[in-house]
């Protein structure tokens, strides 16, 4: 019998959770409200000013350059993937998320604050079963020399290698390798900060880029090295590379069974994958738990003890 790491049932919030702050490009401040869902419904943004809904789908991604954009009927909301990487790697997948602003605060460059906040709020479990994107043959897109490619995993895990490739001395060559559970996304790439490199800065603010960024909400490597006091880890690139993968997974409206490999990779690469998975329905099935494994992951807490009080 294969035994699968994965949860079975359906999750979303206890109770609302709010956060506030600026906007990495825009530097605009929004207020974020995770509403709890009272039924399988997805992750669902609305923007209040317009009342616009926009569903967490691939259809409706947009502009990638820099950040993860959904777009629909003239409303843009920008940088959305450090949250989504929250909820994708802590298995909630269906939430209302209210926002006031087009640009999602980028708070401390990861998705740690997201995370304090669901852990705070607590995980409430919603009738039905989880169906996962089970990965039966292989979907691959290439850029150049950056690809991505999606391939049949054991059980419903979800196991990711990511390598990235950067001609600069501070960062170089790193890559990591994951089978993502919700304990191991909040020790191991939840924390990792958003980077880029010092001499793109001026770059980026000429077009009216990065207006909110600090070494308060990135980390900046120089020729020498990070002008932030330290690193979270010491492969603090790599790791936010996989957070933003993750987060750009939730485009797929499931969850992703399958190992999926990125080099190099970014935004523009992550959503092509998502979108070519759902363009190629021969390539995957649709699963759940088995019933066995479901009963047996039933009797054990969501999140270990440890876990839920580092909040
Ligand atoms: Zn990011």
């Amino acid at each position: 019998m294969t035994i699968s790491s994965r949860n079975p049932r359906p999750q979303t919030l206890a109770v609302h959770a709010t956060l506030t702050g600026t906007g990495l490009h825009g530097n605009q401040p929004c207020t974020v409200r995770l509403v709890p869902a009272d039924r399988t419904m997805g992750l669902v943004f609305r923007h209040l000013p317009s009342g616009t809904e926009i569903p967490v789908k691939a259809k409706h991604a947009g502009d990638l350059a820099l950040a993860t954009t959904l777009v629909k009927d003239g409303i843009r909301l920008q940088t959305v993937e450090h949250l989504l990487s929250a909820l994708v790697g802590l298995e909630i997948e269906h939430l209302l998320i209210e926002v006031d602003a087009e640009e999602l605060p980028i708070l401390d460059g990861s998705a740690g604050p997201w995370i304090s906040a669901i852990l705070q709020a607590g995980v409430q479990t919603l009738a039905g079963r989880r169906r996962f994107i089970k990965i039966t043959q292989p979907v691959e897109v290439r850029m150049k020399d950056k690809w991505i490619r999606v391939s049949p995993s054991n059980a419903l895990s979800l196991r990711i290698r990511y390598s990235i490739d950067f001609n600069h001395p501070a960062i170089g060559h790193q890559s990591r390798e994951l089978s993502l559970t919700p304990d191991k996304y909040r020790r191991d790439i939840g924390n990792a900060r958003t980077f880029c490199l010092e001499e793109e800065i001026d770059a980026m603010r000429s077009r009216g880029l990065a207006l909110g960024g600090s070494l308060e909400n990135a980390l900046v490597f120089g020729p020498d090295g990070p002008l932030n006091d330290v690193l979270r880890f010491e492969d603090e690139a790599v790791r936010h590379k996989m957070l933003d993968l993750i987060g750009d997974l939730a485009l797929l409206g499931a969850p992703l069974a399958g190992l999926v490999e990125a080099h190099a990779a970014g935004h523009a690469l992550h959503v092509a994958l998502a979108k070519a998975i759902l363009d190629q329905p021969q390539a995957w099935t649709w699963e759940e738990v088995p019933e066995t494994d479901a009963s047996r992951k039933l009797r054990q807490p969501r999140f270990s003890p440890a876990f839920a009080g580092t909040a």
